[in-house]
């Protein structure tokens, strides 16, 4: 039996991990370190296999409790998921997404540094983001392309990735970075675009857009994501960093537009774009990104399975019946 550690399962990404990995693995025991903010959502998770789960509701901030469950669950690997995500909170308020995102990794990396002189085979896997690279005008984002973010989000998850890396160096602890495009899918809080479009469609409220639409998103279904995550985890070679995506780049209009379009098809609705309205931009909003995932195609053979169409085609059926 083999005992992980997840960090922020209870969130969009981490959720849909602990169902992939309880439905799809055998003997394999997973302890959810949770603080359970705004973005955490217990209910999630009900109705998994608790003899296979268990949630510890706390904080990756507080040293004391990690280093307890390290000594109490002995782990043989950490997937860490935990974090403030959300950009325009991070514009308002940027003191949790230090703390989370940056303190947070920090103690985490305390810890498990100390726990692999003694279990040597521990595995780290620290779950990041392309918005580390910043705004891409041209081309796509490969792994040793310098880091430009532009948002305190995307500056504290850099800044994580940049202590990982310095404690794969220094401390030559077993890790891996992913850098991975925006996810989609079921579970996500309502304040990202995707499940406020759908939302938004249902009540028949306005959906709000930033600037004129244009921006770039290069979109990925979660549950692709989670397979490059497991195939990572088995495969990939630690002390390196892999990006994931899989070139589905959009503009947010045309995005919307799109759920627009399948949701009038689903529901016997028409003209749902009609409730499309442009907003202010944000400060500092990146006007593309777009990743290169070449490494992970060419040295893990990993492919995404899911086309745009049929990922969303999912998620506005789960969220249909599930808002
Ligand atoms: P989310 O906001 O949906 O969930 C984050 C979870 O972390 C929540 O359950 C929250 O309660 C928990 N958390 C936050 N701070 C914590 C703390 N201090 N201690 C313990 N738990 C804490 O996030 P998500 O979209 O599932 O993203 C998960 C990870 O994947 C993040 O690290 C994010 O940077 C990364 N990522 C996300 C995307 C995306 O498109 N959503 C893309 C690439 C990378």
């Amino acid at each position: 039996m083999k005992t992980y550690l997840v960090t922020g399962g209870a969130g969009f990404i981490g959720t849909n991990f602990i169902k992939y990995i309880l439905n799809n693995k055998d003997e394999i025991q997973l302890i959810n370190l949770d603080n359970i903010t705004y973005a955490g959502n217990i209910n999630n998770l009900i109705g998994v296999d608790h003899n296979k789960y268990k949630l510890i509701k706390g904080d990756i901030c507080d040293i004391k409790l990690v280093e307890k469950l390290f000594k109490e669950y002995n782990f043989d690997s950490v997937v860490h998921f935990a974090a403030e995500t959300h950009v325009d909170r991070s514009i308002d308020t940027p003191a949790e997404f230090i703390r989370s995102n940056i303190v947070g990794v920090f103690n985490l990396l305390e810890v498990f540094k100390e726990f692999t002189k003694k279990n040597k085979k521990a595995k780290l896997i620290h779950i990041s983001t392309d918005e580390v690279y910043g705004d891409v005008l041209k081309g796509r984002s490969n792994e040793t392309d310098p880091y430009k973010p532009s948002s305190p989000y995307a500056a504290s998850k850099a800044s994580s990735d940049h202590l990982v890396y310095s404690y794969v160096r220094t401390f030559k602890i077993n890790a891996v970075i992913t850098n991975c495009s925006n996810n989609y899918g079921p579970h996500q809080h309502q304040e990202k675009l995707i499940p406020m479009t759908i939302k938004n469609i249902k009540e028949k409220k306005q959906i709000p857009i930033y600037g004129k639409g244009d921006s770039v998103r290069d979109w990925i279904f979660v549950l692709d994501h989670i397979n490059a995550i497991d195939i990572i985890f088995h495969n990939g070679q630690y002390g390196e960093t892999y990006n994931i995506g899989a070139n589905n780049e959009l503009e947010n209009i045309n995005l919307v537009e799109e759920i627009c379009k399948l949701i009038d098809k689903k529901t016997g609705t028409s003209n749902s774009k009609d409730l499309i309205s442009f907003v202010t931009d944000r400060p500092g909003h990146d006007m593309r990104y777009a990743i290169d995932s070449n490494k992970i195609m060419s040295q893990l053979n990993w492919r995404p399975k899911y086309s745009m169409q049929k990922g969303l085609e999912l998620t506005i059926d789960w969220y249909l019946q599930s808002l």
